[in-house]
Formats: C-alpha cells, structure tokens, sequence
C-alpha cells in the first residue's frame, strides 16, 4: 500500500460489531468477561482501548513499522523511552532539541542518574567523541526548531548501529508523509501527535513506532505500567486528522516554499531558514532523506532588532500569534520572548536564537494571502 493509501485505510478495519466505516470512540474503562480471563481481547482500558488500538494500528503503517504506541503527550512518548533505561546509562542528544524534551531529560531524569551530552550533530563522525560504554541512547531531531537543521539519519544509524545503541528520532516537524526514519535504520520514531499528525490544533497526543518485537514489548509494559495513555475521544480525532494528512502536507510544503522564497528576496530579511534552499548548508541531507522541504519556516530582519520582531508578529492578521505548529491554521512565534524565552540570551544565541528570529508554521490557507499578510506586517 502507498502513502497516500495507507493514511484512509492503514489499521484501519469496519468495526467488528456493527460494520462502522469509522472507528467508533469506546468510551468504556473495562469490558466483559465470560468467565474468569475470557474476553474479546480487550480488559481494562488503561492497557487497551479498541479506539486507542485502530490509531496505534494506523501510527506503525504510517512509519512503515511493525509496533505503534499512542501516548497523551508527545512528552509522554518521549518519557516512556526514556525509561528504557537505567541509573548510570547515557544519553547523546541533539542540542537545539524541542525545549520540552530539553526539560523533561536535565530536570527530571538528571535527577535519576541519567547523563546527558546535548551535542551539535551537523557533522554526524562528533557523535562518536561522546560514545562510552554506557551510551544506551542517541536521540535525534530533524529538523530541529527553530533553526531547520537537518541531520543525516542514515549516517548516525550507521554509528548506532556499530556500537549497538538504540536510535531514536523525534519525527514531529518532518511527518511520515516526507521523512521515515525506521526505513534509515533508527530504532524508534517519536511524535508529538498533536502536532501535523492531528493537524487540526485540537487535540494533545504523543506517538511512537518501533520495528523491534523486544523493545516493543518493553515500551508495552512501560506504556500499561506507567499509564500515559490516551483517552479514546482523542484517539478518535487524530484518526480523523490522519486521513488528510498527505493532501494538508502537500500544501504545508507548497506554501512554506512559496513563503521561504518570497522573505529570501525581502529586501528588510536578513536569513531565512527553510532547508530546501540550496544553500541551506545540509540541503543534499535533507533532499536524500525527505520528500519535500516541510511547512516551517524561520527568518531574521536586517539590524537584528528585538522590537521590530516584536512589531511584526503583532501586526500579523491571517498568521496567529501563538505556540505549537502543524495546525491548518498558520501560526507565527517570537522564539526569543516566547519558547525559548528562558535560555540566556548569550546561550540562545550560541545556537541561533537571535533578538529578530521570527518562526512561521505555514498552514494551508490561500498563498497569496499569506505573502500579503507578511508583506504588510514587515512593512
Ligand atoms: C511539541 C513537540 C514535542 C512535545 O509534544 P507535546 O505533544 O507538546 O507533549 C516534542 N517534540 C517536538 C519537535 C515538538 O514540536
């Protein structure tokens, strides 16, 4: 089954009571049984859901992989793989990851004996200085946010794989639609559902695929042990927003390109990150392991100003002030004062946080209306 196929059908079969089309939304904590352990596969809605189960179904086609696990938070995905692991065991992590995953490994799991190297991965062989015989886990982003570098996943799975370390990607901003990370030899794919794959800005969920029968069964047992599951209404709805989600990728791409190109010959733009640019300096990376160029995009104003960027996404109309990505809806971010508002200034910086960075999530809305909405705002 192609793509485009398997996001109307993949897991996805009439429901076996009454032949619904559509999966239905159990609403049910627990399910009957005949005698003692007899049941129709399903027991306490904790472990499993038949909502939760299609969605699970439908996340592992969509990555090509064997296992999916949907979680109530993206970072609820992330915490269970981290739990994989043990005091003593380290990680090696991209440096400008997602400020969340940031969070959740040096203020929770630090405290849990876990260590951390958060290193720039651009040039995949640096990955190696960090190797020990305690390294259990390379994570990976890409493209990382704000900044849009791209990472060779192939290349740092050949470095995983060499010194039998388990691989995970954190597949939010690229979707499966452009970028597949199991097919390039990672271990296990990460999603904030809430995100592209929902697609729709209303509803929060995490996702992880695996190819590996034993680290599945492990993420199982950690997934029904800890319990960060989620509800089925809202399994429901990323279902739903799974069916669109080529044709919605299709147009975030066709008008992040159109938008990228448009501020790149703005006379008052200084840089703009998209990695479909031939100059963007892992182009060749991100043409070999992705589709198409993705619908984020982040730019800078000549001069470097802190209040004309504060002035330009006040002044957006059609372009929504706000947090989060993925949504149909277009939404820009001031990274400075907003995400990455607690990172001094000099660290921020290091990475390419500048005052005037400005980060758009390119919805699906008219092209035009985009380009005049940020032509009257930059003016
Ligand atoms: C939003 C996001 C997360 C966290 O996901 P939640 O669903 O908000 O918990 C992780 N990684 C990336 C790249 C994200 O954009």
């Amino acid at each position: 089954m192609k793509f485009n196929t398997k996001v109307i059908h993949g897991g996805q079969e009439p429901d076996p009571a009454y032949g619904a089309v559509m999966t239905p939304i159990y609403q049910t904590t627990t399910y009957v049984q005949s005698t003692p352990g007899v049941h129709k596969g399903y027991e306490y809605s904790r472990t499993q859901n038949p909502t939760r189960h299609a969605l699970e179904k439908a996340f592992a086609s969509l990555e090509s992989g064997n296992y999916g696990l949907a979680f109530g938070s993206g970072l609820a995905a992330i915490d269970a793989v981290i739990k994989l692991l043990k005091p003593g065991d380290e990680v090696i992590a991209t440096n400008d990851l997602y400020g969340g995953t940031y969070r959740l490994f040096t203020k929770i799991y630090e405290d849990f004996g876990i260590k951390f190297h958060f290193i720039g991965m651009q040039n995949v062989t640096d990955i190696e200085n960090y190797i020990n015989s305690k390294t259990r886990l390379i994570w990976v982003e890409t493209p990382t946010n704000p900044m849009m570098n791209i990472i060779d996943i192939s290349a740092v799975s050949l470095i995983s794989k060499r010194h039998n370390i388990l691989l995970a990607v954190d597949n939010t901003f690229a979707t499966p639609y452009l970028q597949q990370p199991l097919a390039l030899g990672a271990d296990i794919v990460m999603h904030s559902a809430t995100k592209y794959l929902g697609g729709h800005s209303d509803v929060v969920m995490g996702a992880l695929v695996v190819n590996d029968k034993a680290v599945a069964d492990q993420l199982y047992f950690i997934q029904n042990a800890s319990g960060a599951i989620c509800g089925p209404q809202d399994a429901f709805l990323v279902l739903r927003g799974l069916k669109t989600l080529h044709v919605r990728m299709q147009r975030h791409c066709e008008n992040g390109k159109a938008i990228a190109e448009y501020l790149n010959n703005h006379p008052k733009i200084e840089n703009v990150y998209w990695p479909g640019f031939k100059s963007h300096p892992n182009h060749e990376i991100a043409k070999f392991q992705m589709v198409d160029f993705g619908g984020m995009v982040s730019f800078t104003t000549k001069g470097n100003n802190y209040k004309e960027a504060i002035r330009i996404v006040e002044n957006l109309k059609i372009f929504t002030l706000a947090e989060s990505l993925g949504g149909v809806e277009s939404l820009a971010g001031h990274p400075a004062s907003m995400t990455h508002a607690s990172i001094p200034k000099e660290e921020r910086e290091k990475t390419g946080i500048v005052d005037s960075l400005i980060r758009l999530s390119v919805g699906i809305e008219d092209q035009q209306d985009l380009i005049n909405d940020l032509k009257q705002a930059i003016a």
